[in-house]
């Protein structure tokens, strides 16, 4: 058996990610509001001598989904105190390939449950998906990789990125050109899972999350009294019609070997038995891998609902929300990390992740360059920590951020040099 690799995270550098994840931890941003956070990674890196770019994506907002469309979807953009994105820049022996490694820094509108002494200190916020650890997780990868500028070729550029958690930051630093000069080449990213423990990582090869899309219906029709259903038109009957016969795309239209899921979580409509409601609403999510099926169910959904509100007299509006795009983890990075993770791991705690149906903006950055995102395994049932992100309870094994850390940079070196 190959023997692992000598990169290994200093003592020092072990503590002092545990100390500053905590500090994260405990100091949670929403997304757009990541000011602190920012000013923290902008000093380290400063500290370090690596150059870096603040303020990068404007104030932080994506341009994904236009105004208009949020309007439909009777959804308010959040406040913004902006410009929260760095892009940092570490430059090797001479010119070669250009490696973008990413973390995201935003908290989650959740109210922490964990009774841990660093708990956050803010009520109603929490960094339930862990992004503390990845950005923490990047700065270490800054610390060994600056150290390591004359052991590569090439560039590694490392992107803080703000609001993964629904504005679609990535989408606002790749605006502001941080795949340009140098071109990337290529990208990494990684996210925490308790499907593993810390000391193990899961690669999913293909299709690694979904395209999660958002779909509201309103039918209009005309109410009245319920006793005299001619003088209507019954939103409520025209909305079930439509959200049965929506659930007849995927069974009936969409190939057994694509995936796809339609759900609609709320139909509203009324207040009274005994008067027919004017108007319905059925708000749902799709979800799909395939760009074809995502563009088949859009244009099927508009359709089945307008052609039913014109069968039964409603007019009917469709707003469709694109989210993130699916990400596919490019075959040939896959294969590195996980060539790399062998090294410095042994072979025995890299493992085959299934896909899933989660939604990460990553998956921009996958649609311009070849990526692999992996996750990273922070269980640890003993200690309790066996929760999901977004969970109230979640928490990780700090002993992970060292096993992402020489992931990251086995896979940087490997990349760069290879
Ligand atoms: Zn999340
Ligand atoms: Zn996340």
């Amino acid at each position: 058996m190959a023997e692992k690799s000598t990169i290994e995270v200093s003592p020092e550098l072990d503590s002092w990610m545990r100390e500053t994840r905590r500090y994260l931890h405990m100091n949670p941003e929403l997304s757009l509001q990541e000011n602190n956070t920012s000013r923290l990674v902008s000093g380290h890196l400063n500290e370090l001598g690596v150059k870096h770019r603040t303020g990068v994506g404007g104030d932080g907002r994506s341009l994904y989904i236009d105004a208009e469309q949020l309007k439909a979807a009777g959804i308010t953009p959040g406040p913004t105190t902006g410009g929260t994105g760095i892009l940092g820049t570490i430059e090797g022996r001479k010119a070669g390939k250009v490696l973008l490694i990413r973390a995201d820094m935003d908290a989650l509108p959740i109210d922490e449950l964990n009774d841990v002494p660093y708990k956050s200190t803010k009520s109603g916020v929490m960094h339930a998906c862990g992004h503390d650890a990845h950005t923490t997780i990047l700065m270490g990868v800054a610390e060994m990789l600056n150290e390591r500028r004359d052991q590569f070729d090439g560039t590694v550029k490392l992107m803080f990125q703000p609001a993964e958690e629904g504005p679609g930051g990535a989408v606002a630093m790749i605006h502001d050109k941080i795949l340009d000069d140098p071109k990337v080449d290529a990208a990494i990213a990684l996210h925490v899972s308790p499907l593993w423990r810390a000391g193990q990582i899961g690669v999913a090869p293909g299709f690694s999350s979904a395209a999660s899309d958002r779909v509201q219906i309103t039918v209009h029709g005309v109410g009245g009294h319920a006793a005299r259903p001619h003088m209507s038109v019954d939103s409520t009957v025209v909305a079930s019609q439509i959200l049965l016969l929506l659930q007849t795309i995927v069974s009936r239209e969409i190939d057994p070997f694509e995936q796809a899921v339609i759900t609609f979580g709320a139909l509203h409509a009324g207040s009274a038995p005994n008067v027919i409601p004017d108007s319905a609403v059925l708000q749902g999510t799709v979800r799909t891998y395939s760009p074809n099926v995502r563009d088949h169910i859009e244009k099927r959904v508009k359709e089945i609902a307008a052609g039913i509100g014109m069968a039964m007299r409603a007019e009917v509006d469709v707003a469709y929300l694109r989210g993130y795009p699916a990400l596919h983890n490019d075959p040939a990075m896959s294969e590195l990390v996980r060539a790399a993770a062998g090294d410095v791991l042994g072979p025995e705690n890299v493992f085959e992740r299934k896909p899933g149906m989660g939604g990460e903006d990553m998956a921009f950055i996958a649609q311009k360059v070849p990526t692999c995102m992996f996750n990273l395994g922070i269980a640890n049932p003993e200690q309790g920590k066996i929760y999901a992100p977004h969970h109230p309870r979640f928490d990780i094994d700090e002993d992970a951020m060292a096993t992402g850390v020489k992931v990251m940079v086995a896979s940087a070196l490997r990349y760069l040099n290879g």
